[in-house]
């Protein structure tokens, strides 16, 4: 899968090309990754990319044109597929969808919007769908881009062991249970017994009554969506 990002920042893009699973993805040719500065598109000495809003009121906004002029140059390199951009505004990202995009194998063009963000005729005319990570603002679209990427990336068939992607948080319709390792005793409290068994049975027993648990206690709301979708079975005791 290739992304082609469009940022002021293109250094930040090394948290995904140059750490961990992401990195390790890239080197096995699973992922390839293009960043372009839309100051490279702009006509005039100082390169400008921002402007102030009309109407008023503080802050910079994202001019369209060299948005749309790297957009263009993107498509004509290669990339014909999904054009995102981020914003508080934005459709949530979820499992869901991450898994939807994994399985359709389409390319993806990133926004990364900065200052008070962009300019709605760009969004307009130039973007497919518009991705929020959550509730809150952040500077700058590069984090929210890097977010998208990592939970595409390590759910491509490859990427890890099959196995981890099946029985996480949310395929499962439920959050993951606790996990334990080495030592059996830390700072005097015991790993559960029975993880220490051996009775594969009573383990995947205990591990979903755990995630059941969890899940009520804090996302009451995935219980509800697991139920409607056929995630809980006849021996989930709730
Ligand atoms: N004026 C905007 C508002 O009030 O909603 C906030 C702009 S924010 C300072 C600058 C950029 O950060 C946005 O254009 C977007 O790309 C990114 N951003 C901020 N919060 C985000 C969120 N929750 N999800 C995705 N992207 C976000």
């Amino acid at each position: 899968m290739r992304f082609d990002v469009i940022t002021l920042f293109e250094p930040m893009f090394a948290a995904v090309t140059e750490n961990g699973i992401t990195s390790r993805a890239m080197q096995r040719g699973l992922w390839s990754l293009y960043t372009w500065n839309p100051r490279e598109e702009t006509e005039d000495n100082h390169r400008t990319v921002d402007d102030r809003p009309f109407g008023g009121g503080p802050g910079m906004v994202m001019m369209a044109d060299p948005l749309a002029r790297t957009v263009r140059r993107i498509r004509r390199s290669g990339n014909v597929g999904r054009v995102v951009s981020f914003a508080p505004n934005g459709t949530r990202l979820t499992d869901e969808t991450v898994r939807r995009w994994v399985a359709e194998d389409r390319d993806m063009v990133l926004i990364c919007g900065r200052y008070e963000g962009i300019d709605q005729r760009f969004l307009d005319n130039y973007v497919d769908e518009t991705v929020s990570i959550g509730d809150f603002v952040l500077s700058g679209g590069e984090l929210a881009a890097m977010v998208l990427i990592d939970a595409v990336v390590r759910q491509l068939p490859g990427a890890i062991k099959e196995l981890s992607t099946l029985d996480e948080s949310f395929s499962t319709g439920l959050l993951d249970a606790p996990h334990y390792t080495r030592p059996e005793v830390w700072e005097g409290q015991a790993v559960p017994e029975v993880l220490l068994s051996g009775h594969h049975a009573n383990i995947a027993k205990w591990t979903r009554e755990q995630a059941l648990e969890l899940t009520l206690r804090t996302r009451a709301d995935l219980i509800e969506k697991a139920k409607a979708s056929g995630k809980l079975s006849e021996t989930d005791r709730l």
